[in-house]
C-alpha cells in the first residue's frame, strides 16, 4: 500500500519537461522541513489514503496521458514508489519521480527520469543530501537547485564545481524563490558568471500563485 495524499492533472513545472500537462501522483509525508516548502498538507501521511498500487494506476489510467510525475511529500520514503513505477513503465507512461535529494535512487529501473534536489542553505535543511545518489547519476536526470537568496546561487556553483566529475554535462536548474530572490538578479548572475545551468521560474507558482491544491 501506498499513502497517497492526492492525483491531478496540471503542468509540469520544475524541469525540462516543465509547460506539458502532466498527471501528479503526490504520495504524502516527507522527512524534511524546507523554508519554502509550499506543499505543507503532503508533509504528514495523516492528510493521506492508504491505496494499493493496482488502485493508483486504475486512477491514473483513467485520465488517459502519457506523461506521470511522482512527488510528495518526499516519494522515496514509500517502500511501494519502486513497484508503482515498474508497473506504470509497463503500460508504456514517461514517469518521472521529484525527490528532495535525501533518500537514495537506488533500485528504481532506469527508464525513470529523477529530478533530485540539491538542497541550497537557504532551504535550512541543506546537510540532509544524499551523495551516494551523485554516483548513480545517469544522463536523462537532472539536478534542481531552489535558490532564496544570492548566497544560494555562490553556494550552488561551489556545489557543482567541487562534484564537477559526477554531474558532468547533467542537466542543471536554477530556480529562484521569487518571493525573496527576483528572476531577474538570477538571470543577470547566472550570465555574468557564465553558467551553463537553465533557469527556470517555479511556473505552478507564477500561474497559480496562492497555491491552489491540485495545481
Ligand atoms: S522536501 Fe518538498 S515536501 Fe518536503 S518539506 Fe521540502 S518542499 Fe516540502
Amino acid at each position: 500500500m501506498l499513502n497517497l495524499s492526492e492525483i491531478f492533472y496540471s503542468l509540469q513545472g520544475e524541469s525540462t519537461f516543465a509547460g506539458l500537462p502532466c498527471l501528479f501522483v503526490r504520495l504524502a509525508g516527507c522527512n524534511l522541513n524546507c523554508a519554502y516548502c509550499d506543499t505543507g498538507y503532503a508533509r504528514s501521511v495523516d492528510g493521506g489514503e492508504e491505496v494499493s498500487v493496482a488502485e493508483i494506476i486504475d486512477r491514473v489510467s483513467a485520465y488517459k496521458v502519457s506523461l506521470v510525475e511522482i512527488t510528495g511529500g518526499e516519494p522515496l520514503l514509500q517502500k511501494e514508489t519502486a513497484q508503482l513505477v515498474k508497473e506504470l513503465l509497463k503500460l508504456n507512461f514517461t514517469v518521472l519521480i521529484e525527490t528532495n535529494g535525501s533518500l537514495s535512487i537506488a533500485g528504481f529501473d532506469p527508464c525513470v527520469f529523477f529530478i533530485i534536489d540539491v538542497k541550497t542553505p537557504g532551504s535550512k535543511v541543506s546537510a540532509g543530501f544524499n551523495f551516494a545518489n551523485l554516483e548513480l547519476l545517469q544522463a536523462h536526470h537532472q539536478l534542481k537547485f531552489v535558490m532564496v537568496d544570492e548566497a544560494d546561487f555562490f553556494w550552488s556553483l561551489d556545489f557543482i564545481a567541487e562534484h564537477k566529475s559526477e554531474i558532468g554535462r547533467l542537466e542543471t536548474i536554477f530556480s529562484p524563490v521569487t518571493k525573496s530572490f527576483a528572476p531577474e538578479r538570477l538571470a543577470e548572475l547566472m550570465l555574468a558568471h557564465r553558467v551553463s545551468a537553465r533557469l527556470q521560474l517555479q511556473l505552478h507558482t507564477l500561474l497559480w500563485p496562492e497555491c491552489v491544491r491540485g495545481r
